[in-house]
């Protein structure tokens, strides 16, 4: 993998791996293709959010140009919690879809907790179901597990960072990021064996912590929250965040900000993902890369 220099911090380049990551997919969906299966991702988008217009757009495209077969359900922000659920059941049902993705967050009316329930747990590419994050909890890999996490994993271990014996800090305690983070980071053997330590909001001393950790996610929500001068030198510095705001002298007319502030930090950590460009296109391509996986599970029954 090649770096560039940042600092004093060697860059973790997400937008590479992600794309060579989206190349080995497209190689083992036109494998599956040949025995007769392809890929199929469903997403289904409720309401009119701007945000997760984009995200459902994106996931698409991210399908069809890795040669799988990608089926978008738009539904008003008037649709019932049973409108919701009959769809679910649809995609469950329907062998062509391998993945079932609802994109979060849904309308007030609808409980997200419902949703994730309905889908079958072996289409659940986002791995929010119970079964499987039930299964990540128990260290059995069998499940699916959440993109964004498995993301993190990926970078982690395509750049040789050690994770044996190190002191891991999870800042963040979501069920989408900082709780599967920590399940997968205390898994034993190769990516995991960490001592890992989950900050939230309630914790006290979160400087303590940070100054003893050799590997720091962080999953906050918080623009630049976590500065050079808080953490451990040579640490591995992992930027979940993705905080948008207004920039008029953009092109979009807004700015994407990370929970670290890049520059102090970059100038004391070892490794550090730059925002945008790090973990964030990670993700789609762990959702293929899951969606690939639930369709060689039905190629092989
Ligand atoms: P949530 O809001 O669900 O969770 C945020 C967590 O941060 C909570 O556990 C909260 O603690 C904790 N927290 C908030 N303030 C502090 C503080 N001052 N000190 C310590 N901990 C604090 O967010 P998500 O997990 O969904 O997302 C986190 C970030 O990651 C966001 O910026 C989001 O946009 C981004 N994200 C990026 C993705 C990507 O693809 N790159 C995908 C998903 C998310 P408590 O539980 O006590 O409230």
């Amino acid at each position: 993998m090649t770096t560039v220099q940042a600092g004093s911090a060697r860059i973790i380049d997400g937008s590479a791996v992600a794309k060579a990551i989206r190349e080995e997919v497209k190689g083992e969906a036109s494998a599956l293709a040949a025995r007769g299966v392809q890929p199929g991702l469903a997403v289904v988008l409720v309401g009119d959010d701007p945000a997760s217009a984009v995200y459902v757009r994106s996931k698409g495209k991210a399908c069809e140009e890795a040669g799988m077969r990608s089926e978008t359900i738009r539904m008003p922000a008037t649709t019932t919690q049973a409108e919701l659920l009959a769809v679910v059941d649809r995609l469950n049902a329907d062998p062509l879809t391998h993945g079932i993705l609802v994109q979060m967050p849904l309308p007030k009316q609808i409980d997200p907790q419902a949703v994730i329930l309905r889908i079958d747990p072996a289409k659940d590419v986002d791995g929010f179901h119970p079964v499987n994050s039930g299964k990540l909890f128990s260290g059995d890999l069998s499940g699916f597990i959440p993109c964004t996490p498995l993301g993190v994993r990926e970078l982690l271990l395509r750049h040789g960072i050690e994770t044996q014996v190190a002191n891991a800090v999870v800042i963040g305690r979501s069920t989408i990021v900082g709780r599967p983070m920590a399940a997968l980071l205390l898994l034993a053997g190769k990516g995991g064996d960490a001592t890992v330590t989950v900050c939230h909001s309630r914790t006290r001393d979160l400087e303590g912590h940070l100054k003893k950790a050799n590997i720091v996610i962080a999953a906050i929500g918080r623009r630049e929250m976590i500065t050079g001068d808080m953490l451990k030198p040579g640490a591995v510095v992992i930027d979940v965040g993705m905080n948008r705001v207004d920039d008029p002298t953009t092109k979009s007319g807004t700015r994407l900000y990370g929970d670290v502030h890049y520059p102090s930090a970059s100038a004391v950590a070892s490794w550090i993902t730059p925002v945008p460009g790090g973990v964030g296109p990670m993700t789609i391509a762990m959702l293929l890369k899951n969606t690939i996986t639930a369709a060689t599970r039905v190629a092989a029954r």
